[in-house]
Parts: C-alpha cells; structure tokens; sequence
C-alpha cells in the first residue's frame, strides 16, 4: 500500500544495502538477499452475491527460506501494490531471523476491500486465494497468517479450502486460527505485547519509569489495541490515538489529556480499528486532524497502523520531548526520517525487532498443533516476553558494541544468521 512517491522496496533494499556493505557480504550472497526468491501473482474470480463475477488480483512472495519454511502475513487492502508485498515478505526474513526462529520471510496479499464486501464474498475469496496457491505454500514450504484487514476466520476458510484439496488435516499450514481449531492463546495479544516487552527493555535501559511515560499511537486496531492495553496495565498513559475514518476518508486524532481509557475506547472502535467519533466526542475527546499524533508532547511515539507514515515531511514536527519510538507497524518510517530521528538521539526500535511478537506465537502454534497439545495463555506470554526479551538484549548490546543504531544492529544479526544459513546449505 504505497503512494506513488514511496516505494518500501527500494526502502528495503537500501536497509539491506546499507548493512549489506558494512559485513562485506560477497556478491552472490548480497544478490540472493537484496531481492525475493520465489513471487506467485494471480488472479481470483469469485461469484459476487449480485451474481456477477469479479476478479481479483492476489500475490505470495517467499523471499527467503534458508532458515525454515517461508513464514508472513495475508494483506487484504485496495491499494496493494506487489512492491510493498516485496518488501514486506524481506522484512519476514529479517523479523524471524532477528527473534532466531526457524523460519523464512514470505507476505501475501489480495487487492480488495473486504469492507465492501460480504461475509459469503470474503469467504470465497478466501477459499479462491487458497486455490491458485494451495501447490506452492503448506506446513513445511509457506505458512501463511492474518495481516491488515485479514483476521482468524479468514485464516479458517483458508486452512479448510487446504484440506479439502489436500483430503486431510494440516493445522500448521496456517496460523493465527480461532483458539479451539488449531489456534493459540495469545496469538490476539501476541505482537502488541511484544511492542511493549521491547519497549519496557528499552525504558530500563534509558533508566525511565514506565510510570512516569506519556504515549501516542497511530492505529487502533489488532496490534494497537493490545499494546495500549498492556502499557497502560504497567502505568503508562496514553493521551491521543489516530485512526482512519472510512466514511470521511481522512484520519482523525482522538486526544485526552489526561489518559484514555483502552477499555472504553475499545467499545466504540469497530472490527477494522476505526474509532467512533460521535462517541468519542460525547466522551469528552479532542478530535484532531490524523496527523496530529506524531507532534504531541509525549515520551513515546508507536506507529501501528501502516508504512510510510513519518516522513521527511512531518518528522521535524516530532515534539523534543520524544525520546523513543516504537516500531509496530511495517516500515512506518521513511529513509530521510530515519536519519533525521537518528541525528536527533531518539531511541529508535526498529520494526522488524518490534512486531516479532506475532510470529513468534505463530511459531509457537505450529509448535503446539505439531504436538497435539496446547499451552495455558500465561504460558504462551511468558515464552513470547523471553523470546522479545532476550532479541531485544542481543541487538542492544551489538548497537552498543559495534557503535549502532538500533536498527543497524538488529539488521546485522538477522542478516549475518541468514547469510549463514544460505552458505551452509551451499546456495553460495
Ligand atoms: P489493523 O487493520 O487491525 O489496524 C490498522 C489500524 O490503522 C486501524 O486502526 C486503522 O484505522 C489505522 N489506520 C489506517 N490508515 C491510517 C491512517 N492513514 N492514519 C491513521 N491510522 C490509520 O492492522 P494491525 O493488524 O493492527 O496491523 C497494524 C500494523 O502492524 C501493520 O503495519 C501490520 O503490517 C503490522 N503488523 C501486524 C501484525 C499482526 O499480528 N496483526 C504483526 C506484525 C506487524
């Protein structure tokens, strides 16, 4: 989803570059990572209710799966564009390999606006993805799971559409299913906790009390929701969240000065992450245009809603009293504004260490549903806070070691465990 002046691949493959130049990776090795190995672009016509058909486009990208079967979200959203799928299935690769899991990096995703379409359309849509993929993606080659707009009965509709081409039960061919059908706890929860568990590592490190902290977001929907929810639990407070606005087609910023309250703003927020304004209003919340989030004076900043949201353009609104920034959405922040962000000082948590938290309990699934048993939630969280945990420490101590940025350091990592693995299977 990318405006025509953005292209998070080529954003990608400069981060690639970047760290690529600095470990003197030989050439061969830099030309079978800078770019996915395997893209499958097709077309889905599904009988609407009308009784028309319409077609649409769906992509799989695997980009790399040296480490394991190839592993990443199912995007649904009316302005795809392959390049985006691109960069995201790199990011995979980076996000498993940082959090060293045994997995790749693969993405999908389907032009289309599951809004305006009805629960039999998105369910054929589903089945009809499943369809032209079912040959090339399965519990030990590609896994998919739920990503924007895409949710767990989706991925149900898509593990039955599997089984019924392959005649049997293959739980571990998708995740992020219900709890009950092959799904684990925790997974809901999953990568905003784990945007949080990295930020309150980070807070320790900086000495601040998460008691003392101020928070905006962007988003409101999976990952935002639970990741106010926890860092409030541990006495953040969070004072605006912006969030899109269907029906007005523009984004709005919901404030309160004194601290929201998640609970209750979660009950006006509907399935997509779209807050009520007229509720919010009789709630007694400011409402602000979208882009008012990023130039409040808060601690911390959390982009959770899409990429290529700070920007040359708005990062020198960014308040001086920001000191971190948490990356929970996928490629929030451009090239230049990183490195505006970087000459400023502020701490920055890269994305693909950030919202690790979701492929890693989706790791976690396919570990449970090979076993057949399935863990308490406590016991879920608790793994998902030692695994983000322990990444973030890694990275902290390279950053500090090596004289880099969070962001450098995680890349270094990743990509030395990936180059590894390629030149031990004898790829290069
Ligand atoms: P979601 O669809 O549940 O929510 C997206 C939120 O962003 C909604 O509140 C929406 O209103 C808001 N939004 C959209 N456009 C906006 C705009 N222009 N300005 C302000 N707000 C806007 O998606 P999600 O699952 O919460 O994912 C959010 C981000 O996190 C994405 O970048 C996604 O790729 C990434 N991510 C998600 C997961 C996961 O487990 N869901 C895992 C890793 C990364």
């Amino acid at each position: 989803m990318s405006n025509t002046s953005y292209n998070p691949y080529e954003t990608a493959q400069a981060q690639f570059d970047k760290v690529a130049a600095q470990l003197d990776l030989d050439e061969a090795t830099r030309e079978l990572l800078r770019q996915p190995m395997r893209e499958y672009h097709f077309s889905i016509p599904v009988r609407m209710d009308d009784g028309s058909v319409k077609v649409f486009r769906g992509y799989r990208i695997q980009h790399n799966d040296a480490r394991g079967p190839a592993k990443g979200g199912i995007r649904f959203h009316p302005q795809e564009t392959v390049d985006t799928i691109r960069a995201l299935s790199m990011w995979m690769t980076w996000k498993c390999s940082v959090v060293d899991i045994p997995l790749g990096g693969g993405k999908g995703g389907v032009i289309c606006d599951p809004r305006s379409l009805s629960e039999r359309e998105q369910e054929q849509l589903c089945r009809g993805y499943v369809r032209q993929l079912a040959r090339n993606v399965g519990p030990n080659t590609d896994v998919p799971a739920p990503d924007v707009m895409t949710n767990a009965k989706h991925m149900l509709w898509m593990l039955d559409e599997y089984e019924t081409i392959y005649g049997g039960r293959y739980p571990g061919f998708i995740t992020g299913k219900p709890v009950g059908m092959g799904g684990s706890l925790g997974r809901t929860e999953a990568t905003g906790y784990g945007v949080i568990y990295v930020l309150r590592e980070a807070l320790k490190k900086m000495g601040i009390d998460i008691r003392n902290t101020t928070a905006c977001f962007q988003g409101y929907g999976n990952v935002a929701q639970h990741a106010v929810k926890l860092y409030c639990q541990l006495g953040g407070k969070v004072i605006g969240i912006s969030c899109w606005d269907d029906i007005d087609k523009t984004s709005y910023t919901f404030r309160k000065k004194d601290g929201i309250d998640c609970d209750v703003l979660c009950s006006i927020t509907d399935t997509y992450g779209t807050i009520n304004k007229e509720k919010a209003k009789e709630l007694g919340y400011e409402i602000l245009p979208g882009e008012a989030w990023i130039e409040q004076d808060v601690d911390i900043l959390i982009p959770a809603a899409l990429e290529n949201q700070i920007t040359a353009e708005n990062v020198h609104k960014i308040s001086s009293q920001v000191k971190i920034i948490v990356e929970a959405a996928n490629g929030p922040t451009t090239t230049e504004a990183d490195k505006v962000i970087n000459d400023r000082g502020i701490f920055l948590v890269p994305d693909f260490l950030a919202n690790a938290g979701g492929v890693t309990c989706s790791y976690f699934e396919q570990v449970q549903c090979n076993m057949n048993y399935y863990w308490e939630k406590d016991e879920v969280l608790s793994r998902l806070d030692t695994k983000m945990t322990s990444a973030f420490n890694s990275v902290y101590e390279l950053s500090l070691t090596k004289k880099l940025n969070m962001r450098d350091a995680a890349y270094v990592i990743a990509i030395n465990r990936v180059a590894q693995a390629v030149r031990s299977r004898g790829w290069v």
